[in-house]
């Protein structure tokens, strides 16, 4: 299995109730390594590009508005395996259906509020490390 890399983001529900660190353990406890960092608030302009595959459903307003309603963390995560690991260990989108032991079991709020984002392929993964980071800010 190849070391690879995905993107992952802690939404604004997690980062308001002071959960970067127990999120980021369990992405570390997962076999993942974060090798970048950031805290950043996002712009509108930065969440509707990011997410510009979801502009026709109808949640996609008020996630753009989620998204910018408070600080995020976005981070590269490696490890083997980096997008499946992560998704394994995020959980289900809708934490009614995640399970036990996964950050949205454990964290999320709703649907949207689900406390964390992580790239759903390899292709994927490098866009959205490229839209938030520049190569040397990337540190393996
Ligand atoms: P995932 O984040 O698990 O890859 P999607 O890519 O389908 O899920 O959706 C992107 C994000 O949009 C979700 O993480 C969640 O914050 C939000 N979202 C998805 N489905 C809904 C929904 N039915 N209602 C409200 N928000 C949603
Ligand atoms: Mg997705």
């Amino acid at each position: 299995m190849a070391v690879t890399r995905t993107f992952s983001i802690i939404k604004p529900d997690a980062t308001r109730r002071n959960l970067t660190g127990a999120v980021t353990k369990l992405l570390e406890e997962a076999g993942l390594r974060v090798v970048a960092s950031k805290r950043i608030r996002m712009t509108r302009d930065q969440a509707e590009g990011f997410y510009a595959v979801h502009k026709e459903r109808p949640f996609y307003n008020d996630l753009c508005s989620f998204m910018t309603s408070g600080p995020v963390v976005v981070q590269v995560l490696e490890g083997e395996d980096a997008v499946k690991r992560n998704r394994d260990v995020m959980g289900a989108t809708n934490p009614a259906d995640a399970a036990e032991g996964t950050i949205r079991k454990l964290y999320a709020e709703s649907i949207e509020a689900n406390s964390v984002h992580g790239s759903d392929s390899d292709d994927n993964a490098a866009i959205e490390i490229a839209y938030f980071f520049q190569p040397g800010e990337i540190v393996g």
